[in-house]
This record gives structure tokens, C-alpha cells and sequence, in this order.
């Protein structure tokens, strides 16, 4: 005890106000308790000390034991260096330093016995070490027994302010020497004991100071369950609270405009999938609580129409229902569906993104209030706070992995009363996985795609095959089919780069394809809306032949006569963007392509990604693989973002098992207290108390 762990990161011995300073802004460790908290990324085994004469070329990263019996700085400017020489009984190395001169020399001792940690690597026929890790060697006083040594986390900023892997872990050590058995459990003794958990203090000792690597993965295993369990007795517990309340606005009857739809308007009948789904929703909104619903369902398989008749259900019971959609192009294009398929029915329905005009939002602003507009269509937009409804029943959000969790709670704030609350997403993600990353959403899924629809032909070419590739799409175009080639968008930040790829592509596109026969328009995030707006419009129109963009057209642009999807540097998507994008096409009656360019040389992971797309359509066979391919970073890089919550050990795709497993632990306790009121939980209610006063408050949201 003693050690208070909110105490300033600055306090630590070692520390100070300057290297806090470094420590909180790169790394956000700004406590005694945050550095606890950050984790070893990796163990490096330090168990072994190699001979010299034992060094071979191949070896990873050694240690050796002995003393620099000579060093100097030699060469001048750019190959200026210090080298010194190192002795064991059995041999000598090189250590060079080409970085940090002075103050390596400064430092360096003869005849003082070293542990040296690096990569030996053979020039000139002689071993050197660059940059070693070194420290005096004290194989008696070693002050925590750890043969597997931690590895931490660092920037180039604190590099260069020496904060390297090694200083963080000598602050740990500092750290946990301190605090040793002063930190409080945060989970139940019952828990512990049932399910033969690691107590906190020896976890989080281990975790930093593995003793070996069975105690590292107990360690392991314990802060992973307390992470993604209080994650999930969070949730649930929300959950049973907004089951409990009766807060729903009721939809009672189907009336008169979902019957004339139904009868006079729908241009197809609904598929099976479809018709399961919207009962699922009506039976929700009919409860009297409030819907909170994911609908999953693969691009092209009709989710706008689910989305279209629960708003007009809505409409129906005397309320106002609108529909959310990430981009312009996206909400534009849900406005000239649904006035269309709406044609002869009194259901006012406007459209309000950010370039409508002044006049028109006005008059729109008015006509929300007074009720007289039934549904909205609309970005983001949307959430401002001048647009206020009468009364909102009912909220689609589409595409929703775009939109940010603080944005869609603003929603809320339009009503006293929630609005019931679709979510529509064409990423499918396996369901358990679904529950954590979008809360406590209930969950429909359509997994049928419309009658007739013709599978797409997916092809893999290499540039070799670009000749072919032309022909191709010349044999379309002239069968009066449009062409989509799409180049990536890789990061926000090579933008411009990435301009360039695409001005580079179109170029030559139109050398293949020349005007006047031929018509290619470009589309990127960056033209001004206006003008993208017109060339998203020739080619919808039928008047381009081919659209050369980015990503931009990822999400919902729909032109059934488009029947090739061209993906140049394919291997630079994921898997999911992969079948986002090839979900463009495919949407008439004629037969689709999609085709991946790619280079020849192909990580092993981009070229199953690439075999994957070229076997399968199949959304959730996608996501599987996607969900195995990916490691923590990409995959939860996307899903996390939005995410409430940050994981800090355990990992939605390593450790889906585990999450599995503690959803149900924590379902039954909830079953057994759902107000964690028994003392015996007095710690789980306080840790999520705690926790939730620590992040913004998400329980309401989705
Ligand atoms: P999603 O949003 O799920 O990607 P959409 O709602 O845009 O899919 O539908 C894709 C296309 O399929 C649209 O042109 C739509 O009119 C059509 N469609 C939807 N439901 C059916 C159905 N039951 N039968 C035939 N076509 C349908
Ligand atoms: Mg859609």
C-alpha cells in the first residue's frame, strides 16, 4: 500500500517534469497507473549468453558477456563512426555507433564487464554489433529475476530524446518495485478463485517481468478476461437497462402508406430475407422499447427498401423518420430512389446535405418542425442542431462504420424520447464480434440476395495482362456496358500521391481509349462537389463510358448497366474494401466483372486476399478470412475507430474465443444481479463506474 497510482508520472524516480512532458503527449502515460498499464509489445529471451566463437551469421538477437578493450572514433562527415572492440575468452566483435558519438564515448569504460544485446552481423570478414544495448554486468544483483525481457513501444521523438524500449522498461521496473503488492484487485475473489485467474499485482508483475513464459501467458490470459469482460458486463448490463424501460415510441399499425407501397409501388417482391427482416423491426417497434438494430446485410442485397418501409410504418403512426448516409453522393442517391419509388404517394420526403441551399434548408427547417416533411434524407448534416423534428420515430443510419459513436448520440438529443434506430452496414462481421463493436444492438441479417442476379466473375491480372484487360473492356463498352477503374486511397495523408496515381491512370485510359468514341470522367474526394457531381451524373446517365476514381465511389453509387469493376494496385486494399467495391457492379442482368491488377511479387497475405476475392462472393466468407488475415492493427484500426472503449491487451480477432466466453460469465452474473447489487459484486460495479466516468458516455448510444 501506500502507493497512490494516480500520482503524476513526473514522480517516478528517474522521470521528471521533462521526460513526463515526452511521456504523456507521445505515448498518453500520464500517471504512475497509465505506465503500468502500457504493455510489452513483444518478450525478446535473454536467458541465453552466447560465446563470441559460438556467433554465426544467422543468428537473431544475442547476448554477450565481456569487456571493450579499445574504442575510437574513426572516418569523417557521413561515415564518421565509433567503433570499439569487445572481448570474451573466446573472441572478439565490433561494436559502431554511428549516432550519438559523444555521448556513447563519454559513457564507455574499459575493463568494466558488459551484458551486449544485438544482431551480429558479418563485414569484412569481422562480426559487428550496431547500436548494441548495453549495461554493466551484475549477474548477482540482478534486481528482478526475468529471463524474457519486455519490449516497449517508442516514438521517434522520444528516441531522440532517449526514452528508448529500454529506458521505459527500467521505469517499470522502478515502478513496480514501488508499488509491488499496493495495487488493488479489480475483480471479485469468486471470480478469481472460479475461474483461476492470476491475482492483478502478480499479472501485472509478470506481464512486465516474466518469470517464464507460462506465468507470462497466465498473465496474459488474466488481464485479457478482466478487459473484454468488463467490456461485455458493460454492455449487457446497458442493455437490460434499456429492455427494462419502457421508453419506446409504439408503432401499432401498418397503415395506409406502407400497404399503397406495398401493392402499388414495389417493383418486385421482397425476398424471403427481406420480409423476415422487416417483421423483425415491426415487432421491435411495436414493444413500446426502444429498437436498437444492426442490419447487416451484403452490398447489393436491398437493405435501402428494408429501411424505406420501416420509415414509412413510421410515417404511418404520425411520425418522422429520416435516414443518415456518410457522403453526399450516397444520400443523393438514396433521395432519387426512394422519391422515385415513393412516385403518387403524399409522403413528403427532402434531401439536406451540405451543399443544399440556403433558401432550401430554411424552408426545410420549417417544414421539420411543423411536421409537414414525413422523411429525411440526409449526411451528417443532419445532426446539426438547427434541424429539429416534430417528432422522430425512426433513424437509419447507413454505412454506419463511417460515423463516429459522439455523432450518432446527437441523434438522440433530437427528441425527448429516442427515435427507434436502424443501423444498416454492408461489412458483415461475425455476430459475437458485432455485439462488442456496436454495442448492445440487436441484430437482423439478410444473407439472399434478389432473384437473377448473375455472380460476379472475379480475375486476378498482373500488368502483363493489361492488353487483355483492354480488350475486355472495349468488348463491354461496346456491348453498351460501363466500366469503373478504381485506384486506392491510401492513406489521408499521401493524398496527393495518390492524385497522382489516379491522373497518371486516367492518362493512360485515354490513350487506350480515346475521345471522341470513348467518354472516361474522373470522380476524387478532393474535386469540388459540383463538379464531381456532374461526372458522377454523365456516367450515371449512360454518357460516360468509364468512371476512373478512388474510393470515393466505395459506398453506394448504383449504375446497373455498369458491369466491369477494374481495381488497379489491388494488393493495396483490404479485403473488405475489396468486396465493398465489387458490389458496384453486378447489379443488372448482365454478367459482371471485377478485375484485380496487382504487381508480381505478392506478400503472402495480399495474395490470399486476392485468391479469396477470386473464389468466393460470399460476404461472411470474406469476413472470416479478413478476420483471420488481419492481425490487431488493420482490422480493429477500422472497427475501433468509434469504438468506446480501447483495448489495450486483448484483441477482437485473437481473442474472439475468450470473448465468447466472458459475454456468457458475465451474462450470468447478470442473471443472478442485475443491479450488480450483492456485495459480493460491489467491484465490478465500481470498476465500471469508474470506467465510464473515465470515457464518454456510451451507453446510450446504438
Ligand atoms: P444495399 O443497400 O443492400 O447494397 P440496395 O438497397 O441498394 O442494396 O439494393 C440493390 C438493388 O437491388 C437496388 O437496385 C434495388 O432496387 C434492388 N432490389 C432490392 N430488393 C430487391 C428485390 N427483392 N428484388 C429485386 N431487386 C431488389
Ligand atoms: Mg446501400
Amino acid at each position: 500500500m501506500g502507493v497512490n497510482l494516480s500520482t503524476d508520472i513526473m514522480y517516478l524516480s528517474g522521470v521528471g517534469p521533462k521526460k513526463a512532458e515526452l511521456l504523456r503527449k507521445e505515448l498518453n502515460i500520464a500517471t504512475f497507473k497509465d505506465l503500468i498499464y502500457y504493455y510489452p509489445y513483444k518478450y525478446i529471451d535473454r536467458s541465453q549468453i552466447y560465446k563470441i566463437s559460438e556467433v554465426v551469421d544467422e543468428l537473431p538477437y544475442i547476448q554477450l558477456v565481456g569487456r571493450i578493450v579499445r574504442f575510437e572514433e574513426v572516418g569523417v562527415g557521413r561515415s564518421r563512426r565509433l567503433t570499439a572492440i569487445f572481448t570474451d575468452e573466446t573472441g572478439m566483435v565490433e561494436l559502431v555507433w554511428f549516432k550519438g558519438i559523444k555521448w556513447v564515448s563519454k559513457s564507455l569504460r574499459l575493463n568494466v564487464k558488459y551484458l551486449v544485446f544485438g544482431k551480429a552481423t558479418l563485414f569484412n570478414g569481422r562480426f559487428n554489433i550496431a547500436h548494441p544495448e548495453m549495461e554493466e554486468y551484475k549477474p548477482d544483483t540482478e534486481k528482478i529475476n526475468s529471463t524474457l525481457q519486455a519490449a516497449y513501444n517508442t516514438t521517434e521523438k522520444l528516441k531522440n530524446n532517449f526514452i528508448t524500449s529500454k529506458t521505459i522498461y527500467r521505469f517499470q521496473q522502478t515502478l513496480i518495485l514501488q508499488v509491488a503488492k499496493g495495487v488493488d484487485e479489480t475483480l471479485p475473489l469468486y471470480l478469481i478463485d472460479r475461474y483461476k485467474l492470476m491475482t492483478l499485482p502478480e499479472a501485472l508483475r509478470q506481464i512486465h517481468f516474466p518469470e517464464n513464459s507460462t506465468l507470462l501467458q497466465k498473465s496474459q490470459y488474466r488481464l485479457k478476461f478482466e478487459e473484454l469482460f468488463y467490456v461485455q458486463l458493460g454492455l449487457l448490463k446497458q442493455r437490460s437497462v434499456r429492455l427494462s424501460k419502457k421508453n419506446g415510441h409504439v408503432f401499432s399499425v401498418v397503415g395506409e402508406m406502407f400497404n399503397r407501397f406495398y401493392s402499388e409501388k414495389l417493383p418486385f417482391e421482397l425476398t424471403d430475407a427481406q420480409k423476415r427482416v422487416i417483421k423483425e423491426i415491426r415487432r421491435d417497434m411495436g414493444s413500446g422499447k426502444q429498437m436498437n438494430r444492426l442490419l447487416q446485410g451484403d452490398v447489393g442485397s436491398g437493405k435501402t427498401l428494408v429501411s424505406l418501409m420501416s420509415m414509412l410504418i413510421a410515417v404511418d403512426n404520425g411520425y418522422q423518420a429520416c435516414i443518415m448516409a456518410p457522403t453526399e453522393i450516397l444520400a443523393n442517391q438514396h433521395y432519387e430512389t426512394i422519391t422515385k419509388l415513393l412516385d403518387g404517394l403524399p409522403v413528403m420526403v427532402d434531401l439536406l446535405t451540405g451543399s443544399t441551399k440556403k433558401s432550401e434548408r430554411h424552408r426545410l427547417h420549417a417544414a421539420l418542425k411543423e411536421g409537414s416533411s414525413h422523411i429525411l434524407i440526409g449526411t451528417h448534416a443532419l445532426l446539426e442542431d438547427v434541424v429539429q423534428f416534430q417528432n422522430l420515430g425512426f433513424v437509419t443510419i447507413d454505412e454506419q462504420q463511417r460515423f463516429g459513436v459522439a455523432q450518432r448520440a446527437k441523434l438522440w438529443e433530437k427528441n425527448d424520447n429516442p427515435p427507434h434506430v436502424l443501423v444498416m452496414t454492408a461489412t458483415p462481421i461475425p455476430r459475437t464480434l458485432a455485439m462488442t463493436v456496436y454495442g448492445d444492438l440487436d441484430i437482423s441479417i439478410i444473407d439472399q440476395l434478389p432473384p437473377g442476379r448473375k455472380p460476379i466473375k472475379t480475375i486476378h491480372f498482373t500488368d502483363a495482362k493489361r492488353n487483355v484487360l483492354f480488350g475486355m473492356m472495349r468488348e463491354q463498352i461496346k456491348a453498351g456496358r460501363q466500366i469503373y477503374v478504381v485506384y486506392p486511397l491510401i492513406k489521408e495523408s499521401e493524398k496527393m500521391e495518390n492524385l497522382k496515381d489516379l491522373q497518371d491512370g486516367y492518362e493512360s485510359i485515354v490513350r487506350a481509349f480515346p475521345p471522341p468514341e470513348y467518354v472516361t470522367v474522373v470522380v476524387h474526394g478532393q474535386m469540388k462537389a459540383d463538379q464531381k457531381e456532374f461526372s458522377m451524373n454523365l456516367f450515371a446517365k449512360g454518357k460516360a463510358h468509364i468512371m476512373v476514381a478512388t474510393t470515393v465511389i466505395e459506398v453506394g453509387v448504383n449504375v446497373p448497366n455498369a458491369t466491369v469493376m477494374v481495381i488497379e494496385s489491388a494488393e493495396r486494399f483490404g479485403l473488405s474494401q475489396l468486396h465493398q467495391l465489387r458490389g458496384r457492379v453486378g447489379r443488372g442482368a448482365d454478367e459482371s466483372y471485377c478485375v484485380l491488377m496487382s504487381s508480381v511479387k505478392l506478400t503472402h497475405e495480399s495474395r490470399k486476399r486476392l485468391v479469396t476475392m477470386t473464389s468466393t462472393n460470399d460476404g461472411f466468407e470474406i469476413a472470416e478470412v479478413d478476420l483471420q488475415l488481419r492481425g490487431p492493427g488493420d482490422l480493429e484500426g477500422t472497427m475501433q475507430s468509434g469504438l468506446p472503449f480501447d483495448l489495450k491487451i486483448a484483441s477482437l480477432s485473437k481473442d474472439s474465443q475468450l470473448l465468447q466466453y466472458v459475454r456468457q460469465v458475465a451474462m450470468e452474473i447478470l442473471d443472478d444481479d442485475p443491479h450488480l447489487s450483492n456485495p459480493r459484486n460491489f467491484i465490478l460495479l465500481n470498476q465500471l463506474e469508474n470506467s465510464a466516468k473515465e470515457k464518454i458516455a456510451f451507453g446510450q448510444i446504438s
